[in-house]
């Protein structure tokens, strides 16, 4: 078995989903089970529509909602028929809502339309392709969850009941992405973007093969490529790794919606819904596996606006609890740290740029004499050898001969040594991120 998940833009009319029946049909061997997103933009538009609603001006988001759906029925050849309760049934939800207030509950049941309507549109698409298939909404199959509205997390027996019902299925499945229900019956979401979720929670329910996401993208990139033109796609990352991207600003996937799927040792692949052909990434879940056969390098991403904080003080001497104390104003305005260095009298640690520095520059005042250094740019690379012998001289002899300045005290590497991350001026980090581009990646070397 095999989960494909397809995202808004893969179904986002019907040219894509006649792309997506295609894939589909080519994996057919492998006992595909289809996860799908909302047709491109109706999840906002549902929002829209939701908060309209409410002041009873819910027209014209009805119907662009009907219209959007209404036209790929047709340009598919497919029954009007198929989303007709969907539409009815939501047009009823937006006529009761007037005057009501809106929270997070009304607000996930207004947002599930949209895989509602696009599981059926592309189960009726398969079909009339000679794929025998049929359109789920997640909840039919199991997916029960709990009742963080807007954010809900499905219960932990939602996994064996996922795989009983869908072995018991004949036909290609369609699943909603993204929603489930609570065990009262309330409509939830599982966050946005949360189809890719959804794929993850039914690939290790049922054991899959493997997960495949298909998006509108040849896969994870080196570094983005409009950075560095040459960037390409990595052909294999471990979880690890797209997670210290993902966390220092890459566009990779979210690293929390594919954890189950990591869990259970299954690889997740990006792929290309509109050029089936290219391999895409293929994520592992573990970097102690993948690390022998990775090239020292593989992608690179720069986190931007980071501020630095030193902090000098003999108090660091007889380590008197002042760290926590530093931390606990960083917590109460809700600051986390991405890198932080020790020395005997001083720390110094990375911080999101934010408007409350003085504000707590001066909390932080009693800990010692505090410096602000704002306008940086935090460096991540990941790969096999990153942090091998010499690797890191290695790396800083090449920007140095570009004549970028690192901050020598601010160089981490992850634990696992999966990656190096360091601080520069954010003028130069583009220019680093070319220079370490072109030494370890566009030359290959390993
Ligand atoms: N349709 C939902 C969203 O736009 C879920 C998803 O696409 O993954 O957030
Ligand atoms: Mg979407």
């Amino acid at each position: 078995m095999i989960v494909m998940k397809f995202g808004g833009t893969s179904v986002g009319n019907a040219q894509a989903i006649a792309h997506v029946a295609d894939v589909v049909q080519a994996s057919r061997a492998r006992t595909p089970i289809v996860v799908v997103s909302a047709i491109a933009k109706m999840t906002d538009a549902l929002i829209r529509l939701a908060h309209e609603s409410v002041e009873g001006k819910e027209g014209d988001m009805l119907n662009l909602i009907r219209s959007v759906h209404h036209q790929t029925i047709e340009d598919l050849g497919l029954s009007q028929n198929i989303c007709a309760q969907e539409l009815a049934e939501l047009e009823r939800l937006a006529g009761e809502s007037r005057g009501k207030p809106l929270d997070v509950k009304q607000l996930d049941l207004f947002q599930s339309f949209g895989e509602r309507m696009s599981a059926r549109i592309v189960a009726a698409q398969l079909s009339k392709n000679g794929i025998a298939s049929r359109a789920f909404d997640a909840w039919d199959i199991g997916m029960i969850t709990d009742d963080h509205f807007g954010d809900a997390e499905p219960l932990p027996t939602s996994y064996a009941h996922m795989r009983e019902a869908i072995a018991k299925i004949d036909e290609v499945p369609v699943i909603t992405g993204f929603i489930g229900k609570t065990e009262a019956g309330a409509v939830t979401t599982l966050g946005r973007g949360g189809t890719d979720y959804t794929a993850a929670i039914i690939g290790a329910a049922v054991g899959a093969e493997v997960i495949q996401i298909w998006k509108e993208v040849d896969g994870i990139m080196t570094t983005d490529p409009r950075i560095v033109p040459e960037a390409r796609v990595v052909p294999e990352l471990a979880f690890e790794e797209a997670c210290e991207l993902a966390y220092f600003g890459a566009k990779v996937l979210h690293p929390k919606t594919i954890m189950p799927a990591m869990k259970a040792h299954i690889p997740v692949e990006v792929r290309n819904t509109f050029k089936p052909d290219l391999p895409g990434t293929t994520i592992v879940s573990a970097f102690a596996e993948r690390k022998g056969k990775s090239a020292t390098v593989e992608a690179l991403t720069i986190k931007r606006n980071v501020t630095m904080l030193h902090i000098y003080s003999p108090e660091f001497f007889d380590g008197s609890g002042l760290m926590a104390r530093i931390f606990s104003v960083l917590e109460a305005h809700r600051i986390s740290v991405d890198v932080i260095a020790t020395s005997v009298a001083s720390v110094s640690l990375t911080i999101d740029h934010n408007d409350e520095l003085e504000t707590i520059a001066k909390e932080l005042a009693d800990t010692g004499e505090i410096t602000i250094e704002t306008g940086k740019a935090i460096v991540c690379a990941v790969g096999g050898s990153v942090n091998a012998a010499g690797v890191a001289g290695q790396m800083f002899g090449f920007l140095g001969s570009a004549g970028i300045n690192i901050s020598v005290e601010m160089i981490s590497q992850a634990a696992g040594g999966v990656s190096i991350t360091f601080v520069v001026e954010e003028k130069d980090a583009e220019q680093a991120v070319k220079v370490l581009h072109k030494e370890y990646i566009e030359r290959a070397k390993r």
